[in-house]
């Protein structure tokens, strides 16, 4: 099974995560809470159909992480600074994250410059 080995915060904003298999990845925590996988802010599957049962707007401190728990052996809970923490990834969707919006060496660059 695919488990992270490492995790930290290079950056306020980004997030560094070291694989069992020497993958590593940097995402945004921006993108982490984009993917948040609670029925909040990803909508409900009822009867087939994706039903939104929030409005996502942008909260102050919702970018901003307080605590990744680990849950059991399965995965991470995020908590953030606007309180919500109810968004549960497992190993499997942290890496599916991971492989879609790591960011590259360029981009990397481009975001310290305009710090
Ligand atoms: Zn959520």
């Amino acid at each position: 099974m695919l488990t992270p080995i490492s995790i930290s915060r290079p950056k306020p904003y980004l997030l560094y995560i070291e694989w069992n298999d020497a993958f590593s990845s940097t995402i945004l925590l921006e993108t982490l809470r984009d993917q948040c996988p609670c029925a909040g802010c990803q909508g409900e599957e009822i009867m087939g159909q994706k039903v939104f049962v929030g409005i996502k707007m942008f909260k102050p401190g919702m970018n901003e992480l307080k605590a990744l728990t680990p849950v059991g052996n399965y995965g991470l809970q995020a908590t953030w600074a606007d309180g919500h923490a109810t968004g549960i990834y497992t190993w499997q969707s942290l890496r599916a994250i991971c492989e879609t919006h790591t960011l590259t060496p360029q981009q990397l660059t481009d975001l310290a410059s305009k710090e």
